[in-house]
């Protein structure tokens, strides 16, 4: 067992502690794992800490997800299945896919985080999500300690959204992933930042990782040097009908289509309208590069990031009546722990 520390083991470099910590780095290790921690309370599982907010006190039991390993299940010569453990550093596995000539992730790259993560808000990036190149989620329950190999369907893959976020798959462990990945897959150049940057005729994967890679580099704050989760807000999803009511109280707001012919409305846009930009309060900034973003300038607990942030939806909602959702998810008890 760790020490429960987990003060560096998040982005926002926020002090906390845990009860018990457990660093799992097999899946074998588990199942044992879980029998030990049920009688002292609640289970978190923890993958890179980069998209959690977390309160200073972590009741019970935190699972470090540690379990590596990449294996080639199947290989037609075309495309391939590969199963990668939970623990898997993200932006390690999509350089590994792309020197090995297996193809889809470049437009995912530089996304900080594990693996096991990656299907809990499908992530995505420059035009691609996750769930487009998943093919199987291997999992445990907490509770019943059952196994079960997750279709992608059961996962109920949306806009940073699974299955695994709701009441319906929220006592999944995730330990691998299987993804399908294609030697001949073509490049998504969708996204009109990337497709811009690009200016080649023909652009290969290798111009598309490098691409997506500056842009991030230009646009996002690095956790190591700035603490931050990214984006701090979801991008609102709205039906085509609220999309035209929200252009008649908000001129000039762009809208870009979304999943299910919606629309997809960008909440950086909305909070920029606000004037948040460059604003500080205890500790805390939205971004000056970035609105979407908060970035921390002293701020040691959860406290002042979720003040912001619920000052920010609160004006959204009055300027434009639109609730704006977090993205990280939030972690622990409010309680101070004794310094
Ligand atoms: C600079 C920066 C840029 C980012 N850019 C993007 C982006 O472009 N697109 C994007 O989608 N996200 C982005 N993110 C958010 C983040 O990187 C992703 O959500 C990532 O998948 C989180 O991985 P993690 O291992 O750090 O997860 P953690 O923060 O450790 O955990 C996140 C959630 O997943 C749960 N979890 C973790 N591992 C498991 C597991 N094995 N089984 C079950 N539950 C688990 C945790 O309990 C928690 O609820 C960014 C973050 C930063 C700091």
């Amino acid at each position: 067992m760790d020490s429960g520390n987990l003060s560096g083991r998040n982005t926002l470099g926020l002090k906390a502690q845990a009860d018990r910590v457990v660093l799992i780095t097999d899946g074998v290790q588990l199942e044992p794992a879980l029998t030990e921690a049920r009688p002292f309370g609640p289970i978190t599982v923890l993958g890179g800490g980069s998209n959690v907010v977390m309160h200073p006190v972590q009741p019970g039991t935190v699972l470090l997800m540690n379990i590596l390993g990449r294996e080639l299940r199947a290989d037609d010569g075309h495309r391939v299945i590969l199963r990668v453990g939970a623990g898997e550093n993200w932006h390690e596995l999509v350089l590994w896919c792309h020197h090995h000539g297996l193809h889809g992730l470049a437009n995912l790259a530089l996304i900080p985080g594990s693996v096991g993560a990656a299907p809990i808000q499908n992530i995505g990036a420059y035009g691609v999500e996750v769930s487009q190149f998943i093919r199987a989620v291997h999992v445990m329950d907490r509770e019943t300690l059952a196994t079960q190999v997750l279709a992608p369907e059961s996962c109920q893959f949306r806009y940073r959204d699974s299955c695994f976020k709701h009441e319906e798959g929220a006592q999944w462990i995730i330990t691998a992933v299987d993804f399908q990945l294609d030697r001949n897959a073509p490049v998504c150049l969708e996204y009109p930042a990337l497709k811009e940057r690009l200016s080649a005729a023909d652009p290969t994967h290798d111009a598309v990782l490098a691409g997506v890679m500056s842009l991030r580099q230009e646009k996002l704050p690095d956790p190591v040097v700035t603490p931050n989760v990214g984006s701090f807000f979801k991008n609102p999803v709205l039906s085509q009908e609220e999309g035209d009511a929200l252009r008649n109280n908000a001129s000039g707001v762009p809208l870009f289509a979304g999943p299910e012919g919606g629309v997809k409305v960008p909440a950086a846009w909305l909070i920029d309208q606000l004037g948040w930009r460059g604003v500080e309060k205890q500790g805390v900034k939205v971004s000056d590069a970035h609105a979407l973003v908060l970035v921390g300038c002293g701020a040691q607990t959860a406290e002042p990031w979720l003040t912001l942030a619920a000052d920010i939806v609160a004006s959204v909602e009055s300027a434009f009546g639109l609730t704006l959702e977090l993205e990280p998810r939030v972690l622990g008890h409010p309680q101070q722990i004794a310094s």
